[in-house]
């Protein structure tokens, strides 16, 4: 493993300056533990790149999807940043957050008519339409409420971002958004400027997830502005905004090799720039939705190692207290981590071994082919870079409660959200 860690003079890890081998201790495994200054600064980083590139005619949305909890928007709030929900959980939880609802955009390929009428009474700024059909309900429901649905429409551009295809969304074979290469995405347009209560303030698009190179987004965002071009063209409206989507790449392990943000900001800005000229057409207000890449490395998830079981010939298991329940995403994809010894650190990886969840699958996985020096009962086992898609993807699979989220910023932690118990568990059972 070749990722910077810091390392205290005993040999443990440090978190956010925070031992984490006392935090494991002081809150149990497995736990959650986020570095707030990480997730702060990977806000700064996209907001400076707006200001940088676009002047400011910008708005960076946190995906929220990507980890969800009070705290995090009010972090993204206190750091001037938008807010992207995908439910009516979501949204719930920004608003009781206090996040202001006019920097929230609500996407979802299926929202339901009662997650859209929450929308429109609470004042979400932008809804991402999905279809034809929810133009014509956000019109018929925002005349029913006597107000306007602010929409932008999400666009479905063709785009092959080469990467899981579980996670690849832009190509005509998706379940979300309207196709532009059938006409589907004019229509659409045509339609939410017809209708009487929409305000369609522009377009959408999100290509995928865990993109490493800035190209297809600036293939996207060149066919995205053509487009705008070819609806002033057919209808003599310049739409305002554009929303580029999320998905940039984070180092989960050696290999993965992200651009910096602000390369990508300056490539993708110079290519939407050129575009605008070249067709005549201003420069629209930018949209950007990055969830992983600004909470992805921030987390770090701590288990205590149980069991070790050598197979001669075949393979070492150790397995954890947690697994599939708290990190899903290598049974969904076998997902790559950074593993190491937080008791340890400093120790040279001597064996290879597969790390195994406590869950009853012998899928569940957190890692196959993993280098770390002989570890044993009671050893505390880190995970790098589990702040995306963790917490936000836990399930009580097998009743076992999901772990604590502790926050570390220069030494100190405290509880963001807390851990499940035993009988939270039965809370819902009649
Ligand atoms: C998931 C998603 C994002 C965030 O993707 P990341 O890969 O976490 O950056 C942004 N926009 C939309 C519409 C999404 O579905």
């Amino acid at each position: 493993m070749d990722r910077k860690i810091e390392v205290s003079q005993e040999g443990h890890l440090l978190l956010g300056g925070c031992d984490a081998v006392k935090l494991a201790k002081q809150y149990g495994t497995p736990l959650y533990v986020m570095d707030e200054t990480a997730v702060r600064e990977a806000m700064r980083a996209y907001r400076q790149s707006i200001e940088e590139f676009y002047g400011g005619r910008g708005l960076i949305c946190y995906a929220s999807k990507a980890f969800a909890c009070k705290e995090i928007y009010r972090i993204a709030d206190e750091e001037g940043l938008g807010a992207d929900v995908v439910s009516g959980g979501e949204l719930y939880t920004a608003l009781k957050a206090g996040f202001p609802a006019e920097k929230l955009v609500f996407h979802g390929n299926n929202k339901t008519d009662a997650e859209l009428k929450m929308a429109l009474e609470n004042g979400v700024g932008r809804i991402v339409a999905d279809s034809i059909e929810e133009v014509e309900g956000l019109s018929a429901l925002a005349a029913e409420l006597g107000c306007e649905a602010p929409i932008l429409l999400r666009v479905t551009p063709g785009i092959d971002a080469h990467t899981h295809e579980f996670i690849r969304t832009g190509q005509i074979d998706s379940k979300f958004g309207l196709t532009l290469e059938t006409g589907e995405a004019m229509e659409g347009v045509k339609k939410a400027l017809a209708l009487p209560s929409v305000r369609l303030l522009g377009l959408h698009c999100h290509i995928g997830s865990q993109i490493m190179d800035a190209a297809p987004f600036i293939h996207a965002g060149e066919v995205m502005m053509g487009f705008i071009a070819e609806i002033k063209a057919q209808t003599g409206v310049t739409l305002a905004e554009l929303n580029l989507g999320g998905g940039f790449g984070i180092r989960y392990h050696e290999g993965d090799d992200p651009i910096a943000y602000a390369a990508y900001m300056a490539e993708v800005s110079e290519a939407i720039r050129k575009t605008a000229d070249a067709k005549g057409i201003p420069t629209p207000f930018i949209l950007m939705e990055p969830g992983r890449s600004i909470v992805g490395e921030a987390g770090t998830t701590l288990y205590t190692v149980g069991r070790r079981k050598e197979i001669p010939g075949v393979r070492t298991y150790i397995s954890v207290d947690g697994g599939m329940s708290d990190n899903p995403r290598y049974i969904l994809y076998q997902a790559k981590y950074d593993f190491l010894l937080a008791n340890r650190a400093a120790d040279r990886a001597d064996e290879t071994v597969t790390v195994a969840g406590k869950c009853c699958e012998s899928g569940d996985l957190l890692g196959e082919g993993v280098s770390l020096p002989h570890a044993g009962p009671g050893d505390i086992l880190a995970v790098c870079c589990t702040g995306a898609y963790n917490y936000s993807m836990a399930s009580n699979y097998n009743r076992n409660p999901i772990p604590p989220v502790v926050m570390v910023r220069d030494g100190e932690s405290r509880v963001i959200v807390k851990g499940q118990r035993y009988e939270d568990l039965i809370q819902y059972d009649v």
